[in-house]
């Protein structure tokens, strides 16, 4: 059963919550018991596909779903043909004692697919099973890959209708045209003259507009949210560690039993809480290391207990990980605090009013046995990239070398001989002007075409540009609308054919 972090009373099943997406009283949906693994779990896992271990691992979250349910949409999220690795989630030794996870094998080449094509699977089979008739309008508002990577999960998915908002000015050149020419019968991607924030308040606005909600309902629509307050994206990230895991057993680079480090690249605290969960039920997990740009406000939270938002946001070449309010974090403070949901609200609304809280000391020694923390600057960034890949031949996304770079220097600070994962969350060719630059030493494209950077790039590191990237330049564009930031809810019920 699920509960609120902030401690509403009903408890609900993984559908409902799922269903629901974020808790009536503004808290995050959390399982009010972690379930645990026995002691053959792991072994079994060794010889399965990735298919088979997600269905293993979701059905102790999911006991509300059939087993039937579970495997059915795991199939539909990974099976035939969405990801180029028939791993799913390959991983690589790039060199003795550090491995990388690569979870950007899926249809938009960042780890958010990973979620976003299941989480589709698991909300229609939840409002079957829930007997929720309306039609599921996905509002997003996207600064690159969130957007994308939802209009890939929900395309054409029965009872559900997407609407992306991107701002006009605001996202890469193929992160643009990844969206606008995006198939699909039940989605709509629109530009807003504006920037990001203008987006995001304009999809807020909307929900929480309480009459314009009441209309969408007597129309037979509901709006819901893709991002990671809910609890159905979070679950299948929790896969992946074990998964990665076994693997390890199975290529016989350590022995079942052993624990390991995740080194995690981290902005919404989503990716590293699925690893938490993953150690409390049990994976040989030693620690779960918080990897961030100079956007570092996890990095000190992690530290020294202070949680502080009023700080300069900066842009850097991780821009995934551009985040002041890391929101899955409320979870694990539920969790570390023992479940203490009056707590949980208390520091949330300090945050929201003064923009900082600061946790007891016991919670922050349950986080120093768990979660090392660090950053580094985009220059150690680009340097990381150029020396990973003359050193070991293996490419670097900016958010993965982010992640390395952090595991270097916790490894000789620590002394710490753990064999390390890195948690590898982007294809090196999904932010291709900045690996070139790092790689070529040269600072622009020099007037080159983002396909021109593709082509120079694959011969550089000697991969093949992923298919869904080099096809964009001959697909049609499709999406063209473009409005003004106030005329956000106008559009959503045009739309939706809605006066
Ligand atoms: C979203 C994203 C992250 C951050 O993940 P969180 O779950 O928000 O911590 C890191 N890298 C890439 C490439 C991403 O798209």
């Amino acid at each position: 059963m699920y509960v609120s972090s902030r401690g509403a009373a009903a408890q609900l099943t993984a559908a409902q919550a799922i269903a629901q997406g974020i808790a009536p009283d503004g808290g995050l949906f959390v399982p009010a018991a972690i379930p645990s693994i026995e002691g053959l779990f792991l072994d079994r896992l060794v010889p399965l596909t990735y298919q088979q271990r997600a269905a293993a691992v979701l059905d102790l979250f999911l006991t509300d779903y059939t087993n039937a349910e579970v495997a059915a949409c795991v199939a539909g999220a990974y099976g035939s043909g969405k990801f180029d690795a028939a791993a799913v989630a390959p991983v690589i030794k790039v060199k003795e004692g550090t491995f990388a996870l690569e979870l950007w094998h899926g249809p938009t080449s960042a780890f958010k697919d990973m979620a976003l094509q299941l989480l589709p699977q698991l909300l229609v089979c939840a409002l079957k099973k829930i007997g929720e008739q309306a039609k599921i309008v996905i509002l997003v508002a996207t600064s690159g890959d969130t957007g994308k990577a939802a209009l890939e999960g929900f395309k054409d998915v029965e009872q559900t209708q997407v609407i992306v908002f991107y701002p006009e000015a605001g996202v890469s050149r193929i992160q643009r045209l990844q969206m606008i020419t995006q198939e699909g019968d039940n989605l709509q991607v629109i530009a807003v003259k504006g920037n990001f924030d203008d987006a995001q308040t304009g999809v807020k606005q909307i929900f929480n507009d309480a009459a314009y909600n009441a209309a969408l309902t007597e129309h037979g629509c509901k709006l819901s949210s893709a991002n990671s307050i809910n609890w159905g994206r979070l679950v299948p990230q929790i896969v992946y560690y074990f998964s990665a895991y076994a693997d390890l057993v199975k290529a016989k680079h350590i022995r079942q039993g052993v624990p390991v480090n995740f080194v995690v690249p981290t902005g919404n605290f989503g990716n590293i809480l699925a690893g938490y969960y993953a150690k409390q039920m049990g994976l040989p997990i030693n620690k779960l290391i918080c990897a961030s740009n100079s956007n570092n406000v996890l990095t000190e939270f992690l530290t020294t207990g202070l949680y502080n938002r009023n700080r300069q946001f900066h842009k850097t070449f991780s821009p995934s990980m551009d985040i002041l309010i890391s929101s899955n974090l409320e979870r694990l403070l539920y969790h570390l605090t023992g479940g203490d949901s009056a707590q949980v609200k208390q520091w949330m609304t300090e945050l929201n009013t003064t923009g900082q809280y600061k946790i007891a000391d016991d919670c922050l020694a349950a986080i120093h046995a768990l979660f090392p923390a660090a950053w580094v600057s985009d220059e150690v960034t680009a340097a990381t990239i150029s020396q990973v890949h003359k050193e070991h031949d293996y490419p670097l996304d900016p958010h993965t070398a982010v992640a390395w770079q952090v595991a270097e220097n916790y490894r000789r600070q620590s002394g710490d001989t753990t064999p390390v994962v890195i948690v590898s969350t982007a294809s090196p060719f999904k932010f291709n002007e900045t690996v070139l630059a790092a790689l070529t030493g040269s600072d622009s494209l020099a007037g080159q075409t983002e396909f021109a950077a593709l082509q120079e790039l694959a011969k550089i590191i000697n991969r093949p540009v992923p298919p869904a990237l080099a096809e964009l330049e001959s697909k049609p564009v499709r999406h063209t609308v473009v409005c003004d930031k106030q005329d956000m809810p106008a559009i959503v019920k045009a739309q939706l054919q809605l006066r």
